[in-house]
């Protein structure tokens, strides 16, 4: 059976932008004090197709989409490169200290 394509069928990380009128900040300079930005609804990002912010849940969704693809990066990174962490623990292998 075929599945029917609809938008809440699967969720999907929106593609987005960071808000250019509060440059991701979420928040704009007003007369007396910041202000929640108006057209990231301070959220500090929008919808890179139309522009306009997202709604709250299709927004955590796709940050939590982006985090967990940096941290997977970020781990493939640490596990690539020489990091003072690494070398500690890789010490032993190469020349024992005694105490
Ligand atoms: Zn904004």
């Amino acid at each position: 059976m075929r599945k029917q394509h609809g938008p809440d069928l699967k969720r999907r990380p929106a593609l987005i932008n960071r808000c250019t009128s509060c440059r991701g900040r979420g928040v704009v300079t007003g007369v007396f004090h910041e202000m929640d930005c108006t057209t990231c609804e301070g959220t500090g990002w929008v919808d890179r197709e139309t522009g306009q912010a997202l709604p709250a849940e299709q927004l955590v969704f796709t940050l939590s989409n982006r985090l967990l693809h940096l941290e997977q990066q970020l781990a493939i990174l640490q596990r690539t490169q020489p990091t003072q962490e690494n070398n500690r623990r890789g010490a032993g292998h190469s020349h024992l200290t005694g105490d």
